[in-house]
Formats: C-alpha cells, sequence, structure tokens
C-alpha cells in the first residue's frame, strides 16, 4: 500500500473516530437529561399518588394538579393542607415509587403549620448508609411553609441515575475499548510498513555493498586469465593484490554483518580486562584512521584526562565501538574531516569522547540513529555506504558493559558521541 493511500486511509480512521467520539458525547449528554426527566415525572407521579390517597383518607376533595413543588433536583414537597399520618405517609410512599421503579434512598420529612416545625423525619434506605451521614438539603430549612407538606429527599440521586445510564456508561466503555484496537491495528500497520521499507532499504546496501568489490574481483580475474599476463609479472601481482584485498574487504563486510545481526539476538559474551586506554586509542588511530583522515587532508586529535586512564572492559568490542564511531565520523563528513577525542574520568568510570565536523544528525533522527538498520535518509549523498547496524552494535555493547552512548548534534556543523563505561 502506498504511503498517500494509507495516509488518507489514517486520516479517514482519524475523522471518523472524532465524530463517533463527539456523536457518543451528544447522546450521553441528551440521556443524562432523559433520565433526569424520567425520574422527575416518576417521583411526580408517585408523590401525586400518595396525596391523592391521603386526602382521601381525610376526605378532602381539594385538587391535586399543582400539589408538588420540586424545590431542587433531589427535593419534592407535597402542600398536603391537612393532616398527615406519618405511618400511612410513609407506607404508602413506599409503595408509590417502587411502583415508578424508583429504587434508591430516602428521606421523609412532615412539617407542622400549628407548631411551624417538622414533626417527623426519617431515613428510608435501600443500602447500608448509616443516616446519620446523610445532610438535609440546603433549602430544608428556608422553605418551611404556613400550611402542612410533607417532602422526600433523595441524597442518591446521582448514583441512581449513574445506574440507570448503566447501558450508556458500558457501550461507552466498549467504544473506548474498539478505539484502543484500532489505534493499536493502525501503529501495527505502520511498524509492519517501517519495517519492510527498513528491510528493502537493507537488502538495497548489501546488495551495493557487495557489489562494487564482487564486479572488482571479477575485473581483475578477467584479466588475470589472459595466458599474455604471465608476461608481465608486475601486473599480474598487481590484480592478484586487487583481487585479494578485495576478498578479505568483503570477508571483514561478511563478518561485520553477521555479528551485528547475532548482537541483536543474543547477549554478547565479553571478556573483560582492565587495561590502559591510551595505548588502545593510539593503536587504533595511528593504524588504521591517522592515515586515511590525513589523506583527505584532515586530522585526529587525542586528549587524554590522564595516560594512567584505566578502563575495565572487552578489549576487541571497545575497538570496534570506536571504530564504528570513528569511521562514521569519516563516511558523514563532506568536508575535510578534523576530528577530537578527550576522555574524563570520575568516581564513577570514564567517559570517552568523539567529536566531528560532519553533516551532523537533525533531532527527530537523533533518536532513531541506534535503531537496527535505521539509516538516515541522506538524500544526495546516497553513496554513503552502511547497513545501519553501526551504532545499534555500539550501543549494545556499551550496555553490555553496565555503560551507555549518548549523542549531540547540529545539522552542518557536527556530532559528539559520548561513551561511558563504568569502573569495575
Ligand atoms: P551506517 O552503516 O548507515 O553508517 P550506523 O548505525 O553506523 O549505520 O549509523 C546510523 C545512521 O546514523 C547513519 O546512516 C547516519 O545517517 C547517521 N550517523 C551516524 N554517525 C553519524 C555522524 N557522525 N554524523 C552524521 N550522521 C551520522
Amino acid at each position: 500500500m502506498s504511503n498517500k493511500s494509507l495516509r488518507i486511509i489514517v486520516v479517514l480512521a482519524v475523522l471518523c473516530t472524532a465524530w463517533v467520539i463527539v456523536n457518543q458525547f451528544f447522546w450521553i449528554k441528551k440521556a443524562v437529561e432523559l433520565e433526569k426527566n424520567i425520574f422527575n415525572s416518576n417521583v411526580t407521579i408517585a408523590l401525586k399518588n400518595v396525596a391523592v390517597q391521603l386526602l382521601k383518607m381525610n376526605k378532602n376533595n381539594s385538587p391535586v394538579d399543582s400539589i408538588v413543588s420540586k424545590v431542587e433536583d433531589k427535593y419534592y414537597t407535597v402542600q398536603i393542607n391537612d393532616k398527615i399520618d406519618t405511618v400511612v405517609l410513609k407506607h404508602i410512599l413506599k409503595r408509590e415509587l417502587l411502583a415508578q421503579q424508583i429504587k434508591t434512598d430516602y428521606t421523609i420529612s412532615v412539617f407542622d403549620c400549628e407548631n411551624s416545625n417538622m414533626i417527623y423525619t426519617e431515613y428510608i434506605s435501600y443500602s447500608n448508609t448509616d443516616p446519620s451521614d446523610m445532610p438535609l438539603p440546603s433549602v430544608y430549612s428556608k422553605n418551611k411553609k404556613s400550611n402542612n407538606y410533607f417532602s422526600v429527599y433523595f441524597p442518591h440521586l446521582k448514583d441512581f441515575l449513574t445506574r440507570e445510564m448503566a447501558t450508556w456508561i458500558v457501550s461507552s466503555l466498549v467504544l473506548v475499548l474498539f478505539l484502543f484496537i484500532l489505534s493499536y491495528t493502525i501503529f501495527i500497520i505502520f511498524r509492519q510498513k517501517r519495517l519492510s521499507e527498513i528491510q528493502k532499504d537493507f537488502v538495497n546496501n548489501m546488495t551495493h555493498e557487495f557489489k562494487t568489490p564482487l564486479a572488482t574481483i571479477k575485473i581483475s580475474s578477467e584479466v588475470l586469465k589472459n595466458p599474455n599476463i604471465i608476461q608481465n609479472p608486475e601486473r599480474l601481482l598487481n590484480y592478484a593484490t586487487i583481487i585479494s584485498n578485495e576478498t578479505i574487504h568483503l570477508t571483514h563486510q561478511v563478518e561485520r554483518v553477521l555479528q551485528m545481526a547475532k548482537s541483536g539476538k543474543d547477549s554478547i559474551q565479553l571478556n573483560k580486562e582492565e587495561f590502559s586506554l591510551s595505548p588502545l586509542l593510539q593503536e587504533i588511530i595511528d593504524k588504521t584512521y591517522k592515515p586515511l583522515i590525513r589523506s583527505r587532508g584532515g586530522d585526529i586529535v587525542v586528549q587524554m584526562s590522564s595516560e594512567e586512564t584505566k578502563i575495565y572492559a572487552d578489549r576487541l568490542h571497545m575497538k570496534n565501538v570506536i571504530g564504528n564511531i570513528l569511521d562514521n565520523a569519516i563516511k558523514y563528513c563532506t568536508d575535510t574531516p578534523n576530528i577530537q577525542i578527550r576522555t574524563t574520568e570520575n568516581k564513577d568510570g570514564v567517559n570517552i569522547f568523539i567529536k566531528d565536523n560532519g553533516i551532523g544528525i537533525s533531532k527527530e533522527n537523533l533518536k532513531n540513529i541506534f535503531n537496527k538498520f535505521y539509516r538516515i535518509p541522506t538524500g544526495n549523498l546516497h553513496d554513503v555506504k552502511g547497513f545501519g547496524l553501526g551504532l545499534n552494535y555500539v550501543k549494545i555493547i556499551c550496555r553490555q558493559h553496565g555503560g551507555d552512548i549518548k549523542v549531540t548534534s547540529e545539522l552542518d556543523k557536527g556530532s559528539e558521541f559520548c561513551i561511558f563505561i563504568p569502573k569495575k
């Protein structure tokens, strides 16, 4: 699938998701309103029925149309204007509320106008909540009326409505789960795509890396096949040397790939020993890198914090680690390479800083360069060879020593890698 179609699919998925979320919020809001209205009308019906029955018992024919008032969401009053028998009230109220499917705790209070006081208050519980925990509504005292009335207060209205909305809550959770699965699937698709691109890049790099030496070997062997070459031993030796060098180069490449590919699977066996850092650095630089850098007109300098600095590490792997970073410092430099190596030492361990004046690495690429097979897209510098395995190997080795590697870099200015190896 092309990048463009994948991007379109993701944008569509994000838009649909946003639409579904907004829709769900809208409907939940509506459902809450609806539940509140249903509750209000059920309570009003129940209270009206209670009022009708109380008045009937008192042989009172007053109309009950506007007898029930909602003072606030949880608090209702019923103006009876007649004698209220609290035992009967309690009984009828319970029955009528149950008939309307209102199964939540409430407090009944009865106001008597003769002594201008509440003559009865009782907490009716469906749960085990201690009634002493139940504060009376704020409007309770303000709302004393001159006539007899009874009131009903629902302290747990919120919990009741939440229970009533259980299906909505479950469907919202299912939606969240579905969105999570969708995001995860998109994440997997992107990761798979990235992996397949990395694999393609790797195969391309590999082909590129092996093609050139193989072509050189092929041409050289063609020349050697010429029977007249024997007359020219100098030429013969020249071509034989080319073949030998390219074969060594190829063998190194194959070994590097195998070693680095293996480094991801198993932990590498380290043969740690204590040795002086300075001679190791000098050996690497003098033998390989100084001549290479000098041939390009550049220089490499080493500044040791102390000639005595010792590290406890695997000598061979440390050589490879420093070699990989120096290889890169030269490879990714379009200018004359100038490299500085310095070391610092403290009670915890030794830091080796390797600074170059190369092309630098942008912030967004910096976090990926230690990933296996990762190569920064270099645009017109496409000819720089590599497999994207070097820095991954370096990181693994540093970590296996209990240390780490850090990098700071600025585009077009250069990079500085810092290897930390802890003390024994
Ligand atoms: P490669 O085989 O591609 O060199 P590495 O793992 O050594 O693989 O490096 C990963 C990528 O990090 C390289 O492709 C390169 O783009 C970038 N990189 C590494 N070192 C440097 C450096 N010193 N300067 C600029 N870019 C670098």
